[in-house]
C-alpha cells in the first residue's frame, strides 16, 4: 500500500495529525495496534490553544460536546487544606477564543478525533495492526505490519476497507505518533534527555452515583504522608491520582479493596463506582532528534511530562499544529525539505519550558519528608497564596523573524462575532491597518498570492488592539497561528512576507 504520509499510532496526536493532513488532501495511512480506543484513565485537561487546534480540524463543536470549560483553576493545598498556590481560572473568554481550560475524558476525545477521519476518503486507518519494523531510505519508508491476528482491521472509520489488509505500507514520509516507547524514535536514533522526575502514581476514575460535596476544581493535596490530586472531570466522573509511597506494591494498590480506603475521607463504595485504575510512572524526558530524513516523531514519542500541569497531550497537539502545514508543503513540493528541520528547533524549547515547570511543581507536590514539607508550607503561607499561569514561551529559532516572530497570535472575535481563525482557515494570513496593507508593493502582494495567504484589512478593534499596543501596523501569521513576524511599515511588511515558505 502506497501513501504520501504514514502515521504510526492513532492516539490523540496521530489522529489529530491525520485529520490535518487528510483535510489538506494528502494520501495518509494511519497504523494503530489497538483495534479500539485505549480505555485506561489518562488526560483530563487541555488548554485553550489545544481547543483552537481542534477548531482548525473543524471539530470544535464535537469536542465541546464531550468536554466542559474549567473556570476555577487548580489549588495546591497542604495537609491541613491551607492554600499554598493557585493556577488561576476564569469564566471569561480567553485569548485563544474560548475557555482557557477544558476538562474531558480522553477515550471520548479519541473517538471524536477518529470519527473526524471518516470525512476524508484519502485517509485510511488500519486499526488492530502493529508495525514490527521500519526501514527508511532517501526516497521513502517501508513499514512492516504484523498479521493482524490480535484485533483485525476495524472498518467503522476506514473509508476504503481492505478485507485482507496489507502486510506492509510504503510511504514517502513516516510520522511516529507511537507514544513513549516509540519504535520510530529508535529508528531515528534519537537520544533522550532526562529532565529529572520519574515517579509511580496510582490513577483512577470513579463515577459518582449520588451528589457529594466535593470541590468543582482540581486540588493538588501536598500532604507529605500521601501526595494526591483530585479532579472534577465531566459529568459525574471524578479522578484521583495518588502517589505511591516506599513499600507500596504497584499491583496490589490498584485493586478496589486497596483503592477505596485511600479516599474514604471523600467518597466510599456507597457513593460511587470505580471505573478504572492503573499505576503509571510519570516521566520527564525530551528527545533530541525529532527527524532523520523521511522519519519524524511527535507527541509522547518526542517528549513526556509529569501531568501536574495537564500539558502532555497539549504539547503533542502543538507538535501537530507546527508540523502539519510544513509537511503538506514539503510533500507537495512547494517548500524545501529543510523546512522540516525547523520543527524540532521551534518546538523543543517550547515544550521544555512546560516540562520544567511541571517538574518544579512536582517537587512542591511530591515532598514526602515532613521537615521539607513544613519548610515549604511556611514559605508559601507567608503572604497571599501565589497565583501562577502556564508559561507562554515563544517558538525556538526557525521560520520567523523579529522580536514578535514565533509568538502565538490570539484569536479575538471579529466585528461579525466570528472567531478570527474562522475567517482565516488554515492558510497564511496578513492582517493589518488598511493603510499598511494598501502600501504593500507588487512583489509582496505576489508573495501573498503565491502562498495562498488570506489578507484582512482593518479586521476590527479586538484584533488590531494587539499590534496597536505594540506600536505596529500589520502582522503575518503562519498557518499554525504563530507569528511569522510583525511590521511597523510597508518596508518591514515586505521583509516579513519574504519569509513565507
Ligand atoms: C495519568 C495521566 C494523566 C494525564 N493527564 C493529562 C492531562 O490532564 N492533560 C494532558 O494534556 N496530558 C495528560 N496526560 C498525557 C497524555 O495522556 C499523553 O500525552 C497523550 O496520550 C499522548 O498522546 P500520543 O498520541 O502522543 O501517544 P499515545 O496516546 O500513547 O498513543 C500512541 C499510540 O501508538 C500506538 N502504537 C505504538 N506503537 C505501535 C506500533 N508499533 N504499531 C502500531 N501502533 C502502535 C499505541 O497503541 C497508541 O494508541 C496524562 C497522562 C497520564 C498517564
Amino acid at each position: 500500500m502506497d501513501c504520501d504520509v504514514a502515521i504510526l499510532g492513532c492516539g490523540p496526536v496521530g489522529a489529530t495529525l491525520a485529520n490535518q493532513l487528510g483535510a489538506a488532501g494528502l494520501d495518509v495511512v494511519v497504523i494503530e495496534r489497538d483495534a479500539r480506543v485505549f480505555p485506561l484513565p489518562r488526560a483530563i485537561h487541555f488548554d485553550g490553544e489545544t481547543m483552537r487546534v481542534f477548531q482548525s480540524l473543524g471539530l470544535r463543536a464535537e469536542v465541546e460536546s464531550i468536554s466542559r470549560p474549567g473556570t476555577k483553576g487548580m489549588h495546591f493545598v497542604n495537609a491541613e487544606d491551607r492554600v499554598l498556590m493557585v493556577r488561576a481560572g476564569t469564566a471569561a473568554e480567553g485569548p485563544q477564543g474560548g475557555a482557557n481550560n477544558h476538562y474531558f475524558h480522553q477515550p471520548e476525545l479519541e473517538v471524536v478525533l477518529r470519527a473526524g477521519l471518516a470525512r476524508y476518503p484519502n485517509v485510511r486507518l488500519l486499526a488492530g495492526r502493529e508495525a514490527t519494523a521500519v526501514e527508511a531510505d532517501a526516497a521513502g519508508v517501508r513499514i512492516v505490519l504484523d498479521d493482524g491476528l490480535h484485533g483485525g482491521i476495524v472498518t467503522s472509520v476506514t473509508n476504503r476497507p481492505d478485507a485482507a489488509g496489507p502486510t506492509e505500507v510504503r510511504a514517502r514520509w513516516l510520522v511516529g505518533c507511537d507514544g513513549g516507547r516509540s519504535m520510530v524514535r529508535r529508528a531515528i536514533g534519537s537520544t533522550n534527555e532526562d529532565l529529572g522526575l520519574h515517579q509511580p502514581w496510582l490513577v483512577f476514575d470513579a463515577i459518582l452515583e449520588r451528589e457529594l460535596d466535593l470541590p468543582d476544581y482540581t486540588v493538588q493535596r501536598c500532604d507529605p504522608a500521601r501526595p494526591m490530586t483530585m479532579c472534577c472531570v465531566t459529568g459525574q466522573r471524578r479522578r484521583w491520582e495518588i502517589m505511591l509511597m516506599p513499600g507500596d506494591d504497584p499491583e496490589a494498590i490498584a485493586r478496589p479493596e486497596n483503592v477505596w480506603p485511600l479516599i474514604s475521607r471523600w467518597v466510599t463504595p456507597a457513593d460511587a463506582r470505580l471505573e478504572r485504575s492503573a499505576v503509571y510512572t510519570f516521566h520527564s524526558v525530551i528527545a533530541h532528534g525529532w527527524r532523520r530524513g523521511r522519519l519524524l516523531i511527535a507527541g509522547d514519542a518526542a517528549h513526556q511530562t509529569p501531568p501536574f500541569l495537564g500539558q502532555g497531550l497539549c504539547a503533542g497537539i502543538r507538535d501537530c499544529a507546527n508540523l502539519a502545514w510544513k509537511l503538506v508543503r514539503v510533500a507537495r513540493g512547494t517548500a524545501p525539505e529543510s523546512l522540516l528541520d525547523t520543527y524540532e528547533r521551534e518546538r523543543r524549547p517550547h515544550v521544555q519550558a512546560f516540562i520544567e515547570l511541571a517538574v518544579r511543581l512536582g517537587a512542591v507536590i511530591q515532598a514526602t519528608d515532613p521537615a521539607v514539607a513544613a519548610e515549604r508550607d511556611a514559605r508559601f503561607l507567608q503572604g497571599e497564596a501565589q497565583v501562577f499561569e502556564y508559561p507562554q514561551p515563544g517558538l525556538g529559532p526557525g521560520l520567523h523573524a523579529g522580536g514578535f516572530g514565533g509568538v502565538l497570535f490570539p484569536q479575538p472575535r471579529l466585528p461579525d462575532g466570528r472567531r478570527l481563525d474562522e475567517a482565516l482557515g488554515n492558510a497564511y494570513a496578513v492582517l493589518g491597518e488598511a493603510a499598511a496593507i494598501d502600501a504593500a508593493d507588487a512583489a509582496t502582494r505576489e508573495r501573498w498570492r503565491a502562498a495562498g495567504a488570506v489578507v484582512l484589512r482593518d479586521p476590527g478593534e479586538a484584533v488590531a488592539a494587539w499590534w496597536r499596543a505594540r506600536g505596529l501596523t500589520a502582522v503575518v501569521l503562519r498557518p499554525d497561528r504563530y507569528l511569522l513576524g510583525a511590521a511597523r511599515d510597508a518596508h518591514e511588511l515586505a521583509s516579513v512576507s519574504a519569509l513565507m515558505a
